[in-house]
């Protein structure tokens, strides 16, 4: 997808601090970070928000959270926050769906 800033991190054509890559996702550092550890788990696909995912999109999201989990265990998270920003209204800023990890 042109002009979408997280597909260009995907195509590594802006630069990001990539933690974790596979077929399906990718995760890196969020630029402004909210806690210690604040990752951004992001598919592959270019799905523009949760409210557009389709039949089938659910194995993504899956593995986006199992994911998080992983990382979360990785990075000694003690307790943690997962989360989706739906719509502009609620705060989504990146027009490419991200699963915020956010752990102390
Ligand atoms: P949203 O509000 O859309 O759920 O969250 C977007 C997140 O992307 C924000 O936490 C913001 O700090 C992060 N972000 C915005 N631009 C960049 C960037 O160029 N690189 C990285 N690593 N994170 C970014
Ligand atoms: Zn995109």
């Amino acid at each position: 997808m042109e002009d979408c800033l997280f597909c260009k991190i995907i195509n590594k054509e802006v630069d990001s601090e990539i933690v974790h890559e596979d077929d399906i996702c990718v995760a890196f550092k969020d630029i402004n970070p909210k806690k210690r550890v604040h990752l951004l788990v992001v598919p592959k696909k270019h799905i523009p928000k949760i409210s557009d995912i389709k039949e089938g999109d659910e194995k993504i999201i899956g593995h986006m959270i199992k994911t998080a989990k992983e990382l979360a265990d990785k990075n000694q998270c003690i307790g943690y926050q997962l989360l989706f920003n739906v719509g502009r209204e609620a705060g989504q800023i990146i027009f490419h769906v991200h699963l915020h990890l956010m752990g102390n």
